[in-house]
């Protein structure tokens, strides 16, 4: 998937979105034609990624066995 910015007068693909597109993803054919999105789109967007990707703490996501397994 590639990102550029768009300089031309294409329309934001979010529905209800008036705004004019300022990034353009192009998915390479998965997707019948490129995606187009304003700024404010593309910051929701980010938002709704970062919260379903949360980066991991150094020490999660699995904790350390505190105890020796005896066996
Ligand atoms: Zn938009």
């Amino acid at each position: 998937m590639k990102m550029s910015e768009c300089n031309g007068q294409i329309k934001c693909d979010f529905y209800g979105c008036t705004h004019l597109a300022k990034y353009s993803f192009s998915t390479k054919g998965f997707l019948k034609r490129e995606l187009n999105f304003c700024d404010d789109c593309m910051k929701e967007m980010f938002e709704c990624f970062s919260k379903a990707c949360i980066p991991k703490p150094v020490e999660a996501p699995f904790k350390r066995k505190t105890k020796k397994e005896t066996k």
